[in-house]
């Protein structure tokens, strides 16, 4: 840049970088005056729809690029939830590979003592919903949340705990491109789609989100309060199976 900049503007383009940054995107260009709407800087990358920029992930194999945004993430203090009582970050598991990826909401005590998202009773009932209901093997998905710390008691992350993790989300998703993107719980599904739409309105439709086809099913959570719902959840998994020409055989996910 050929001017002067004030110090408000050097820290807003210098946030503005860091996030960027994190989403791996290192290059940025300056249009000319009057090419665009931004009279700052404008980035190469495109936006996909999803609400967030699509990351610029160099083309190595998945599991390495996966193992690079983890070394980016580092022993992250982005965002408070560092210093409110989490054990360690739980970034995510499964194949890098994966066609089928479900994202939840946040980590819980199970999954902080062990840094693996979904292995406490909601993990036993997802991994039914993969296995019994879908015939799949967990080793065979990838799952992930939309925040890698534990918040304290549980509680509903707050959005912005939601915007400052989720740029590494949408890195691991850019670096799998999976076939189909399941959305567990509402939290999951309005922060990644942008939407604030009650579950009922939510589920039973395909989204389109980063190139791929997100669906939107209840949280394992919910079901274990209100198992009733697992037959609904079951349609949803249907759902996915078709997209995914799996064999829907007289399964259930229980
Ligand atoms: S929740 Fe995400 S952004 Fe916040 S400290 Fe943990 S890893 Fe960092």
């Amino acid at each position: 840049m050929n001017r002067k900049l004030d110090s408000e503007l050097r820290s807003v383009l210098s946030n503005y970088v860091r996030y960027y940054n994190d989403l791996g995107i290192y290059d940025f260009y300056r249009r000319p005056p009057g090419a665009g709407d931004n009279p700052v800087l404008n980035l190469r990358n495109l936006k996909r729809s999803g609400g967030m920029p699509a990351a610029a992930e160099p083309d190595r194999d998945p599991a390495t690029a996966l193992r690079l945004i983890r070394e980016d993430l580092g022993d992250c203090t982005r965002c408070p939830l560092h210093k409110l009582g989490r054990k360690q970050i739980v970034f995510g598991v499964g194949n890098p590979g994966a066609r089928l990826m479900f994202i939840g909401e946040a980590p819980g005590a199970d999954e902080d003592e062990q840094g693996e998202p979904f292995v406490g009773r909601a993990g036993q009932l997802l991994n039914n919903m993969i296995t019994n209901g879908m015939g799949l093997r967990r080793e065979d998905v990838y799952i992930a949340n939309i925040i890698k710390c534990r918040p304290p008691n549980n509680r509903t992350p707050e959005r912005d705990e939601c915007q400052i993790c989720s740029p590494f989300l949408m890195r691991q998703i850019d670096v799998i491109r999976p076939q189909v993107i399941v959305a567990l719980g509402s939290i999951a599904a309005r922060t990644l789609l942008a939407i604030n739409a009650s579950m009922s309105e939510l589920r039973g439709r395909w989204y389109e989100f980063r190139g791929t086809k997100l669906a939107v099913t209840y949280h394992p959570a919910f079901l274990l309060r209100d198992p009733r719902q697992k037959k609904e959840a079951w349609k949803d998994l249907q759902m996915v199976m078709k997209e995914l020409g799996l064999p829907i055989a007289l399964r259930t996910a229980d």
